[in-house]
């Protein structure tokens, strides 16, 4: 195949429809000889393939909340921690700062694990003075694995985005959307299908990429060519409201669903490749401060988990990484009981017992949101809040409830899940390695030294 170096937009997607743009290879830069014949001298340690989950906003707090909610109502152990017992794991704690500061968005820190250095909040693999370095995909690309990005946020979102592209703003996800084609992730599943537009789904479609919009179509899918699957105009529904809505279930894919076609997608390269796994609404529920919200969509994360640890066991040549970008909202699971037999401290004996009331939520706030959008009485309010989660309110304490401030303020006392904001947090994160090259990782990190253990762990550096 000619080399393309299109010079413009306009010249590209005139050669991706014309046929003559061979998918996946525009703009991609040519490593040196040297650099593969590294990789293939030291090719016994080196990962083939390389999976890197992210529970994005994922404090500790809500990993726990997740373990413990899979213990005491499902009676099992969560997945992610059964890799903790059945595998030699290398585990970090990872600083999670950016360039802004302690607290870093999610463009900021996704693009340290795209080129290894801290930007500015906001931006996507664009330094402070302008620069626009080549990104991890691309690394990837150019030694001939296929790439994937799968995620419950939008396909364009900052996490994915910043392992791929070079955008100023992470708020231009159309820009984005046109990167991935050009730079040729080969599987891109998630929502977001406004951001690409007919036109451009339809320039993935002249350079080769099946086209699939709802669970049946993703289920039914076969082959190993490029993959673009959109199963949303914006965000996938968070998996609270899939599982207690037929409708949504119906045509809305798990992430583990996701994650498996992706996998049988991705496995045929003779390169081996790099898939990235998103849980991205866990940071949208802590926002929103949604107890339920969080924990299950960390629990959907950790379906993904299991889905991966299957792949692995007939793909030992894999580096499997399962962290998160920051934490969100300071999600924890509060001690509840305050009489302890003679003594004056708290029992917390009540905790499991309103832990347990979670179970008994039937949707997100998000989705209470959104049925509320037109109310206009407390009474409304207080009626959605009671069906919403089950509980049996004080009077006094539902009177207080007049709007979505004062409903998502109503749930901690009555839950035990307590939030410190709805910010995102600068607390440290679990970091954890399986696999090919995991022994590169160090029990203390930066967020921006990730980047180059992932290249030395697959022979790049
Ligand atoms: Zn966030």
């Amino acid at each position: 195949m000619p080399p393309v170096r299109p010079n413009s937009r306009r010249d590209f997607l005139k050669a991706a429809s014309l046929g003559g743009l061979a998918f996946g290879a525009a703009s991609v830069p040519a490593l040196g000889a040297t650099t593969r014949e590294s990789a293939a001298n030291s090719a016994q340690r080196l990962a083939k393939n390389v999976i890197f989950m992210v529970s994005d906003g994922m404090g500790m707090g809500t990993l726990s909340a997740a373990v413990d909610y899979l213990k005491l109502v499902h009676q099992r152990e969560s997945h992610w921690l059964r890799m903790y017992r059945e595998f030699p794991v290398v585990r970090s704690l990872c600083e999670t700062h950016s360039a802004t500061g302690l607290v870093t968005d999610s463009a900021a820190a996704a693009s340290c694990w795209g080129i290894g250095e801290r930007v500015q909040n906001g931006s996507l693999n664009v330094t402070a003075d302008g620069r626009k370095p080549v990104t991890l995909l691309q690394r990837m690309k150019a030694v001939r694995k296929l790439t994937g990005l799968v995620t419950t946020a939008t396909a364009t979102h900052a996490t994915p985005a910043g392992l791929v592209t070079n955008v100023s703003k992470r708020e231009d996800q159309r820009e984005v959307a046109f990167q991935y084609l050009e730079r040729g992730v080969d599987v891109v599943l998630g929502g977001g299908a406004t951001y690409f537009g007919e036109s451009l789904v339809s320039a993935y479609k002249k350079v080769g990429y099946a086209h699939v919009t709802n669970r049946a179509q993703l289920l039914a899918h076969r082959g190993a060519g490029p993959l673009l699957g959109l199963f949303s105009k914006n965000y996938i529904p968070m998996e609270v409201d899939r599982l207690n809505r037929k409708e949504l279930a119906a045509v809305t894919p798990s992430l583990a669903e996701m994650t498996q076609v992706a996998l049988a997608s991705l496995q045929g390269g003779s390169e081996g490749f790099f898939l990235m796994v998103e849980g991205g609404r866990i940071d949208h529920a802590c926002h929103a401060n949604d107890p339920i919200g969080a924990i299950l969509d960390q629990i959907a994360f950790d379906d993904a988990i299991a889905t991966v640890l299957k792949f692995i066991a007939t793909n030992p040549d894999t580096l499997l990484i399962v962290t998160t970008d920051h934490g969100t909202g300071g999600l924890q699971v509060n001690g509840v009981g305050s009489e302890d037999f003679d003594s004056k401290l708290p029992s917390y004996n009540e905790t499991d017992r309103t832990f347990l009331r979670l179970t008994q939520f039937n949707r997100s706030l998000e989705q209470v949101k959104l049925e509320a959008k037109d109310f206009k009485k407390p009474k409304e309010w207080q009626d959605l809040l009671v069906a919403a989660t089950g509980l049996n309110f004080k009077a006094a304490d539902l009177a207080k409830v007049i709007g979505m401030k004062t409903l998502t303020e109503a749930i901690p006392k009555y839950s035990g899940i307590g939030f410190t904001s709805m910010n995102h947090t600068g607390e440290l994160v679990e970091f954890s390695a399986i696999g090919p090259g995991s022994a590169l990782f160090t029990p203390f990190m930066r967020n921006d030294q990730v980047h180059a253990h992932l290249l030395r762990a697959t022979g790049l550096a």
